[in-house]
């Protein structure tokens, strides 16, 4: 049996000046939120980000112990580096990476012109260029710690012929193959894995017209039966986070709907 993780709160109380230190991008809401509160929760101090919730983001910053919160919006790579050097500057140290900002818009796969080459940018230019810059800037800093890790989050459509548009898919399969060259390229200072989650209930999906029939069949046919929780996907960035002797790996966090 694993022991529940801390609160927050519970946390604070052993937070210490040389605890290691996390930045998730796309932080203010979602997966991102989840993630920081969970590694938060271990005691690490965590720099919440986002490019424009900068309300929602101050307040998940304020509510972690020894957290801040930055504006960024990581698609643009001075401000990638100015992410980067503002968690420098204030902690003095960066041993996680988590790039969970990202983006998309539902367009049919069949619906060809609707996959607009602006729309390709825009994703292309946020969940491939956004975690490729992030991560150039952040690793030096990762480096010098011996023990650096990065967690991507890509996503089941990056493996399987799904998602809310093909340049979604296309992006998140970019990801993938980003993470193992990347672990490749880094070690053994640094490792680089990816989780990528099936369908999670967040702000992104919640109340979207196309996640109430993919939600119904996730929850009639694949193996555990429900949608997954922001936290689910937490767990597992904390787990390859810390997994010290795996790099190159992607992780399916998807309520075994890739067996159905
Ligand atoms: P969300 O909309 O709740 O969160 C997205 C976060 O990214 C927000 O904090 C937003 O402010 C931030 N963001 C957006 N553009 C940004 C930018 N340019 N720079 C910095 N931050 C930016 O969405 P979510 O569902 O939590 O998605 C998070 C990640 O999980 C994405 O990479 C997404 O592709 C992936 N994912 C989600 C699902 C799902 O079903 N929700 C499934 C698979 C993968």
């Amino acid at each position: 049996m694993t022991a529940a993780p801390d609160t927050p709160a519970a946390a604070a109380t052993r937070i210490t000046p040389d605890a290691r230190v996390a930045l998730v991008t796309g932080s203010s809401s979602g997966i991102g939120e989840a993630v920081a509160l969970r590694l938060a929760a271990e005691g690490i101090r965590v720099v919440v980000n986002s490019a424009r919730s900068v309300e929602a983001g101050e307040k998940v910053a304020a509510a972690l112990p020894d957290a801040i919160y930055v504006q960024a919006d990581v698609s643009d790579e001075a401000q990638a580096r100015h992410l980067v050097d503002s968690a420098i500057a204030h902690y003095g140290r960066l041993d996680i990476l988590v790039n969970n900002a990202g983006v998309s818009r539902p367009v049919p796969h069949a619906d060809l012109a609707a996959a607009t080459p602006e729309l390709w940018r825009e994703i292309l230019g946020l969940n491939v260029i956004g975690t490729w810059q992030t991560t150039v800037a952040a690793m030096p800093h990762l480096a010098r710690t011996g023990g650096g890790s990065v967690v991507n989050i890509s996503s089941i459509a990056g493996s399987r012929p799904a998602g809310s548009s093909i340049p979604y898919a296309v992006s998140k399969a970019a990801i993938e193959h980003m993470t193992r060259l990347l672990a490749n390229a880094v070690g053994p200072e640094v490792r680089v894995n990816a989780v990528a989650p099936g369908l999670v209930e967040t702000p992104w999906t919640q109340g979207k017209d196309f996640f109430v029939p993919i939600a119904q069949k996730v929850r009639e046919s694949t193996p555990l039966r429900r949608v997954g929780r922001p936290e689910d996907v937490a767990e597992a960035v904390l787990g390859l986070a810390d997994a010290a002797y795996t790099t190159g790996q992607v992780l399916l966090v998807d309520g075994g709907a890739h067996l159905i």
